[in-house]
């Protein structure tokens, strides 16, 4: 879809659309024009499009991840087997230090395109590896040569870590400004900026107010871990941002595993949105329970996450799974830490925050996230004809329940096809796969 007059006419599959008004619907086509959705429905006639047959494929929005750490890819699942505070021990302290530029391209390209390949066209990526501004540069160059969609989150230098990370009077690098100012100035281009904050738990409650005066006069959303394990939690980062009249609809906390209703009744309040990734609070010892439940009982905002590949998938499939997993097992067993239960937690409200819910939780929300006419032409086609899936009874709940990247067949961003027939498209795999087991071996070398 090089050509701006090019139309793209989508045939003849099961969709599911995540758009209320037009919701799910059998044979049932989808028009692309100039990257947009032009319109979706039965019988389209658009003379002289181009036909992509999806007889036997599902169509869907494609997935939105609302935080990952995409610089770590290269040493995945090295951290599968260690609690929270170790895993911050090995990636912040001892690995992050030795992260070169080359480094962090090698793992940023890698993680972000193992998510275009497992249906995800929109990728928050939390870069807290910020050890130079070339650090930051390659992690931009990794995210455009990928090709999806991404918000690059703009974190802290890993070298000098006690200096940024324990109640730190440093205020964050001005090289937001020169990224702001020069590689990420268009808010409507394929990679966009967001600041990837330290908030109360990690600095000083006059370095957040100032990183997010930064930011707010930069004209960015800011991301901030909150309460991801109970000492954390104990510091009620979000009750202080509160009280100092800070919380507002441009912020999304991550995890708010431990962090009280209280809390959460006041990102509520204020429209501040929330990243979960349940495989990691579910697996990961020592960050806390998921708190999808309290957070959907409270009306925040909130979106899945594949934060990091040292422990968990690159994709979402796995976190809609534990989503629903997490949620179900805790009406299981009989636990209510919260006043109002919440109705039952459907595969329909997994599938909702991996693609509308988590593209509002990014701010993305009137651009991608459903199949609505006017959004992005970001598209994802599963083999529905695959033995795992085959045959459907219910579209979203073999996508939420079985469904995994080897099903997706076809990933469309802006209109741009970037995987058909289940290989990404021009992609080097064998470079791909050089550079980062160079990385690897640099990172790991003793
Ligand atoms: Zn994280």
């Amino acid at each position: 879809m090089s050509n701006a007059d090019a139309a793209l006419l989508i045939r003849g599959g099961w969709v599911v659309s995540g758009d209320p008004l037009i919701g799910t619907v059998k044979d049932t086509d989808v028009l692309v024009r100039d990257g947009t959705i032009r319109e979706v429905g039965p019988g389209i006639e658009a003379p002289g499009a181009e036909v992509l047959d999806a007889s036997g494929a599902l169509v869907l929005p494609g997935l939105v991840d609302a935080h990952k750490h995409t610089w770590q890819s290269a040493v995945r699942h090295r951290c599968t087997d260690m609690d929270l505070m170790t895993y911050f021990g090995e990636m912040f302290g001892r690995l992050g230090p030795r992260y070169r530029p080359e480094d962090v391209y090698a793992g940023t390209l890698l993680g972000a395109l193992s998510a275009l390949d497992a249906g995800t066209t929109t990728l928050m990526d939390w870069s807290h590896v910020q050890n130079s501004p070339e650090h930051g540069d390659a992690a931009i160059r990794g995210l455009r040569e990928a090709g999806g969609r991404a918000v690059f989150g703009h974190g802290w230098p890993l070298v000098d870590l006690p200096e940024w990370i324990m109640e730190s009077s440093r205020p964050h690098t001005s090289d937001l400004r020169r990224i702001r100012a020069g590689l990420l100035a268009d808010d409507d281009a394929l990679v966009t900026l967001m600041l990837a904050g330290r908030g109360p738990e990690l600095s000083t409650m006059d370095v957040t107010r100032a990183d997010l005066a930064m930011a707010r006069d930069l004209g960015i959303r800011t991301s901030i871990h909150m309460g991801s394990g109970r000492d954390f939690g104990a510091m009620a980062a979000i009750a202080q941002m509160n009280d100092a009249g800070l919380l507002g609809p441009d912020l999304t906390f991550v995890h708010c595993s431990e962090n009280s209703d209280d809390e959460l009744r006041m990102m509520a309040d204020h429209g501040v949105g929330a990243a979960v990734a349940p495989q990691h609070e579910q697996g990961l010892p020592g960050i806390g329970h998921t708190p999808i439940d309290r957070l959907r009982g409270l009306g925040v905002t909130t979106g899945l996450s594949t934060d990091t590949e040292t422990f968990g998938a690159a994709d979402l499939f796995t976190q809609m799974k534990a989503a629903l997993a997490a949620t179900r097992s805790r009406v299981n067993i009989g636990e209510s830490r919260f006043e109002d239960p919440p109705s039952a937690f459907s595969a329909g409200d997994a599938f909702h925050l991996a693609t509308q819910g988590a593209a509002d939780v990014l701010g993305l929300g009137d651009r991608v996230g459903s199949l609505t006419p006017g959004k992005a032409a970001d598209i994802v086609l599963i083999r529905a004809t695959d033995l795992n899936l085959y045959p459907v009874t219910d579209p979203v709940a073999a996508v939420v329940n079985a469904a995994h990247a080897g099903n997706v067949d076809t990933v469309l961003v802006a209109g741009v096809v970037r995987k058909r027939g289940g290989a990404l498209v021009g992609v080097d795999l064998d470079r791909l796969r050089e550079l980062a087991e160079e990385s690897r071996r640099h990172i790991l070398a003793t």
